[in-house]
């Protein structure tokens, strides 16, 4: 059988390391305080879920939590505005706008509350400029998407080489597919991206050594599809029902986990894979947000001092 790769011990390790790091920038820099920002409208159920496990792991590690709420039924231009005062505002280093927004908010509204987002404050890593330069080769973004980070992390805690190999990524979304389809492809894999339109799925995953599902349909990838020896990454999160659980259902991935942890080398549970290893990666990203704010703050403090010495 496969070996299970444990995204929820993979998870502490990274959030134990910016604890630390935290911890030794503000023994030197008392003042050094990373802050989230989440801008949430309306209360959808599975949006205050994410927020409160993103607010759980941040109090843990020492990065502030600053949750702003917004009636269900804000317009993309009111959210806005609120993105703009956090960019403005010098104590927040990371802003995530949590989607999807409401049922009126059209793909091109939520488009414009992203592109709002301060590329340097990015922490989901959904902005044009940060997913333009993730796309590119010759150049590194501000913020990897933390989904897709996530994924990567995974891949490489196995010890198989993503470099070389013949990839297949389930999914074209902006959020998850598409960019690590663009991360693999840098990390020189050979990436097959399919999508709700590819034909004869099945045979293409049968020629991947890594697989990547990320389609949000209840195991639909069969053990019989998977190639021997492959490394299985599970992005969905499936809700089906199941009359044992107290609460009727049950969380299951793309993938039919039993079938392909047997002829898989390396596979991710549905929970504790993927999952707590997205939370873990926006934790990082906030980290490396604050610090480079506060690397170019005080870069700023400084220059002006030298000029008035120059003037004299
Ligand atoms: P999405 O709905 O935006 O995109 C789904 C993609 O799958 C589309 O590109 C579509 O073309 C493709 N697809 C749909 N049916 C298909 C089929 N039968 N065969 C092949 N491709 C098909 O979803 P998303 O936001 O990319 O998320 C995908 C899944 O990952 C969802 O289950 C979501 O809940 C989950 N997710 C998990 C995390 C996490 O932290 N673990 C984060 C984001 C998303």
């Amino acid at each position: 059988g496969a070996k299970v790769i444990n995204g929820t011990a993979l998870a502490k390790a990274v959030r134990e390391g910016v604890a630390d790091r935290i911890k030794t920038m503000q023994a030197t820099y008392p003042r050094f305080q990373p802050t989230l920002a989440i801008v949430q409208a309306g209360d959808r159920p599975d949006s205050a879920v994410y927020v409160r496990m993103k607010a759980k792991a941040a109090e843990e590690v020492g990065i502030k939590f600053k949750h702003v709420t917004l009636p269900a039924e804000t317009s993309p231009e009111e959210v806005v505005e609120t993105v703009r005062k956090l960019n403005d505002d010098e104590q927040i280093s990371g802003i995530l706008v949590q989607l999807p927004l409401g049922d009126h908010v059209t793909p091109e509204g939520e488009r414009l509350v992203t592109e709002a987002v301060s590329p340097e404050k990015d922490v989901d890593g959904f902005h044009a400029y940060n997913i333009g330069h993730l796309s590119s080769r010759a150049s590194v973004p501000l913020f990897a998407p933390c989904t897709p980070s996530a994924v990567i992390r995974l891949l490489e805690s196995t010890g198989v080489p993503i470099s070389g190999s013949n990839t297949v990524v389930l999914g074209r979304s902006d959020i998850v597919g598409s960019p690590v389809a663009s991360m693999l492809r840098n990390r020189d894999a050979t990436v097959t991206q399919c999508h709700s339109r590819t034909k004869n799925i099945e045979n293409i995953v049968k020629t991947a050594d890594i697989v990547v599902a990320a389609i949000g349909k209840a195991e639909l990838i069969k053990g019989s599809w998977i190639k021997p020896g492959a490394v299985v990454i599970d992005v969905g999160i499936n809700y089906i029902p199941d009359a044992t659980k107290k609460s009727g259902q049950r969380l299951v991935g793309d993938v039919e986990y039993s079938s392909a942890a047997a002829v898989a080398s390396h596979i991710t549970p549905v929970p504790g894979g993927v999952g707590p290893m997205t939370v873990a990666m926006l934790m990082e990203n906030t980290l490396q947000s604050a610090e480079r704010l506060w690397n170019t703050t005080r870069e700023r403090k400084v220059k002006p001092l030298k000029l008035k010495v120059l003037e004299k």
